[in-house]
């Protein structure tokens, strides 16, 4: 799990030898270590014509400090370009971050605010706002090199509040590694803001939470204050009551693939009492080998564990109205699912498959007030990973803006900000935590 290549690039022949070949000098990332309530500071915020009243309030409501005066150094750049109108308005994004981009730090944070170009009837201003995403993905990959993240988040004309929790994660170092990415918020928000533990009084269900990333997202959530109930294969209970140890949750050794499992969950979840506020359906495996040379226990295995296992445990627990009113159903895809991948046939499906569900239930699901969404994380840094031989291992890495590989955290912060009472507007939505991987971006 040892980036190599990493520690290389930073010693100083090292550093010699990278900048005479062209090779990237992958970035120090900066992660944020006191949870929800810590945000970058010296933001410039800018908005074509005067921002309205709906952006206003949200800014408001996110406590960012804006006092930042034109031509300090700043930490974060935030533009409002939800009311551009037409391709020669776009001129005003060359404006803003030609003039600004000079003067923002190392590992800064920038974010776009647009109108989702799906809610719009005009079609000048319809192309104008769906150009923001080709500003952002570019500028994205410009200031990677930096450890700097790019980031859009398209709202619907008469937003309300609901752009304060998407526009706070973005400028923090909770989004280290997302970039490139948009975030589309819609519903109205009608929840109080508390920065500091979103998820106190709420309880939550971690697949696959023994280890890797699905033990840091324990801990994040248990961080941000929510009662962990955490859920792994019996021959990991040892790891699990580790983890569920050392954040006061509670381990559920159960295989989602066994025939009872959904009745299982249930009854661990009516025994505690109160029903479930968010689920995390983490728990995953690859069996890779290209699809002439795969096994059918290769295929039925995974497709067993990723996908048809979700769907039997959410349809127990929707049916049985166990998901509370406000709850959360979080994914975890993969960019393998997005763009696909040689050897991986099995488990694109299963994560293409994941995305799938977020699609479909959405709208099922707004009607009982719960959101669904789902991380496509890329390469990060955990014991799946560390199993992959060492070439492609090299490239998962390199072949991002951040030219690095992620860490179990990063996945965890994003599932979090989806978690959050204040993300009720967020839904639908799949955010790739890859460091704008070129798989599929
Ligand atoms: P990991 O192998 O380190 O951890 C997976 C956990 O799931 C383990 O604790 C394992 O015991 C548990 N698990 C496996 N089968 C189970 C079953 N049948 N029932 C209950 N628990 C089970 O993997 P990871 O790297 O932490 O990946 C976590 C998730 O993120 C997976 O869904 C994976 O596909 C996805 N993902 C990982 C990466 C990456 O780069 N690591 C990239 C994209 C997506």
């Amino acid at each position: 799990m040892s980036d190599g290549y990493m520690r290389f690039a930073h010693s100083a022949v090292g550093k010699k030898i990278c900048r005479g070949l062209g090779f990237p000098i992958p970035p120090h990332l900066q992660r944020a270590n006191k949870g929800p309530q810590e945000v970058v500071k010296h933001i410039l915020f800018s908005s074509v014509n005067q921002p309205n009243s709906a952006i206003s309030n949200a800014l408001a409501d996110a406590a960012l400090d804006l006092s930042v005066q034109d031509q300090q150094r700043y930490n974060g750049l935030i533009f409002d370009a939800s009311s551009i109108a037409s391709s020669t308005e776009l001129k005003q994004l060359f404006q803003f971050f030609n003039q600004h981009l000079p003067l923002l730090q190392r590992n800064g944070r920038i974010v776009l605010i647009g109108l989702n170009p799906q809610s719009i009837d005009d079609t000048p201003q319809a192309i104008a706002q769906r150009s923001l995403l080709g500003f952002i993905k570019s500028l994205a990959k410009e200031v990677g090199r930096k450890g700097t993240t790019a980031n859009l988040i398209y709202t619907e004309i008469n937003c309300g509040n609901e752009v304060a929790s998407p526009l706070r994660f973005f400028m923090s170092n909770r989004c280290t590694y997302v970039t490139g990415q948009v975030i589309n918020v819609a519903l109205p928000l009608a929840s109080t803001v508390d920065w500091q533990q979103p998820l106190a009084g709420k309880t939550a269900l971690v697949t696959g939470a023994a280890r890797g990333i699905g033990a840091d997202i324990a801990k994040v959530l248990a961080r941000d204050g929510a009662k962990v109930i955490g859920l792994d294969i019996p021959q990991s209970q040892q790891l699990l009551n580790q983890v569920m140890n050392e954040i006061n949750g509670d381990s559920l050794l159960v295989n989602v693939t066994d025939a009872n499992a959904a009745e299982l969950i249930s009854a661990h979840i009516k025994q505690l009492g109160g029903g479930l506020d968010i689920i995390v359906h983490n728990a995953g495996i690859t069996r890779d080998k290209t699809l002439a040379r795969m096994k059918p226990q290769q295929w039925d295995l995974l497709i067993d564990i990723n996908l048809t296992s979700i769907e039997r445990i959410n349809h127990s627990l929707l049916n049985q109205d166990l998901i509370n009113d406000g709850g959360r159903i979080i994914g975890v895809s993969s960019i393998s699912g997005i763009a696909g991948n040689p050897g991986q046939t099995n488990y694109a499906t299963s994560k293409a498959g994941v995305i799938g569900m977020v699609e479909s239930l959405a709208p099922k699901l707004a009607a009982k007030n719960i959101t669904i969404n789902a991380v496509a994380p890329g390469f990060i840094e955990t014991e799946m990973t560390d199993a992959v031989p060492f070439m492609p291992r090299q490239l998962g890495r390199r072949l991002c803006s951040l030219s690095q590989g992620g860490l179990p955290v990063d996945v965890a912060e994003t599932i979090a900000m989806f978690a959050a009472p204040n993300s009720q507007g967020i839904t639908a939505n799949i955010i790739r935590v890859c460091g704008q991987n070129i798989m599929g971006s």
